[in-house]
């Protein structure tokens, strides 16, 4: 069957999916991932059937992320009967250039390494199986998807910082996150909701990185994201909005190398720095100490604050929506923002709430709550799809490779 893999790439696990194409749109056959990379590597992978596989490795057989995505392409081709038309990754940084997806040359893979300095943490893992595929598969359409292109149409007075314009001009930005995500969501409303769709909406999307994103007419036009993705709301590890000041008295008072305070902004903060427990949401929520409650009740505080600022920055709103992980999952949390929202008219429909239905607020609410849920790789597969068929001597060439 004709297939398009997506690719997530990070330090020390890559996440992968398999597409088939049926009828024209992409359908999800395969999801997987090799984590544990140069430690204890596992590969597992399932269809939505059954487990497909289950192995571990020694650390010295898969130690980088080139051995990674060979081992996953080398179980592919003997397991699986796939002919792979494209390979669509998942991109964090896009920079101020990349306003959507772009097709992979050599070109544009060096011009996505000059932002490694905007996310030093993820971008040299998401270019690392793009190099290693222009090597292996050099007939391969790549696509790269970004975090960042959604945003791309934010107004000067959203995407600047008030630094020396200096600055901005080599790329110091609010460049916004989670924009496939916010994509999908856009897309989603606009078919099970359409005149919401059209009005004035806040996406939360609340998994283990988290941040919030203004929609006006299903187009971004504020997020709690910035520069990078540490900004915004508190996260599992990471704390969000922070004072510069404190970052400075870390560095100067307390003698903290660079390295050290990234690790405990990347690592050691939000849920877990806050309770000293747990990131997960759901370990907050079961435990009866005093400081997860202080860490849950701190997210509920911030999701709210931040929800009027972007009503703030839409002039008003028409429609709170839900999604990742604890957006999805959690009708506690869900309840406990929609009280944060009371003052905005909205009125939350327990028993819908609960009931994981779509729509989970009350007629008379003037804010319509909803919970969809989200699909990045779905939007990376559909992207890398209309790509494909806009470059059509790509496709024969990947049809030759694989026949
Ligand atoms: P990411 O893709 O950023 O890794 P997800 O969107 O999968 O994250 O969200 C993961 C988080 O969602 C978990 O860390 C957990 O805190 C939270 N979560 C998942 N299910 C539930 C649930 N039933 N109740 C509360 N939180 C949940």
């Amino acid at each position: 069957m004709d297939a398009i893999l997506v690719v997530n790439a990070g330090s020390s696990s890559i996440k992968f999916q398999i597409f088939g194409m049926e009828g024209g749109a992409p359908r999800r056959l395969i999801k997987g991932q090799l984590d544990g990379i140069g430690t204890r590597p596992r590969l597992s992978a399932e269809s939505d059937k059954s487990s497909l596989i289950e192995r571990t490795y020694a650390s010295d057989e898969i130690a980088d992320v080139p051995a990674a995505i060979a081992t996953v392409a080398s179980w592919l081709r003997e397991t699986q009967q796939l002919t792979l038309l494209a390979v669509g990754h998942r991109v964090v940084h896009g920079g101020p250039k990349y306003d959507r997806p772009v097709v992979l040359d050599q070109a544009v893979a060096a011009n996505l390494e000059q932002y490694v300095s905007l996310a030093p943490l993820h971008q040299p893992n998401n270019l690392a199986p793009i190099r290693t595929l222009f090597k292996s598969r050099p007939e391969l359409l790549q696509v790269a998807c970004f975090d960042t292109a959604f945003h791309h149409g934010h107004s000067a007075v959203a995407d600047h910082y008030a630094i020396p314009e200096r600055f901005y001009a080599e790329g110091v930005r609010r460049y916004g996150f989670h924009g496939l995500s916010y994509e999908y969501v856009a897309q989603r409303l606009r078919e099970v909701a359409p005149a919401v769709a059209a009005g004035r909406v806040i996406v939360a999307h609340l998994g283990s990185g988290a941040s919030m994103c203004a929609l006006a007419n299903g187009r971004s036009v504020e997020s709690t994201m910035g520069f990078t993705a540490l900004d915004g709301i508190p996260m599992g590890t990471r704390p969000g909005q922070i004072d510069a000041g404190v970052l400075l008295y870390l560095l100067t008072e307390k003698g903290m190398t660079p390295t050290a305070v990234q690790d405990l902004l990347y690592r050691e903060s939000g849920l877990k720095g806050l309770s000293g427990i747990s990131n997960d949401m759901r370990d907050l929520q079961s435990s009866s100490d005093p400081r997860a409650r202080l860490a849950v009740d701190y997210f509920v505080y911030r999701v709210g604050l931040n929800a009027g600022m972007l009503t703030a920055a839409l002039g008003g709103l028409d429609a709170f929506v839900f999604t990742a992980g604890i957006g999805e999952n959690s009708p506690t949390i869900r309840a406990r923002i929609a009280e944060k929202l009371a003052w905005l008219g909205v009125v939350l429909d327990p028993a819908a709430n609960t009931e994981r239905k779509s729509l989970i607020s009350r007629p008379e609410s003037r804010v319509v709550l909803l919970v969809v849920p989200t699909d990045e790789e779905l939007m990376i597969a559909q992207h890398t799809l209309a790509l494909l068929t806009k470059e059509p001597a790509r496709k024969v060439a990947g049809e030759r490779l694989a026949t």
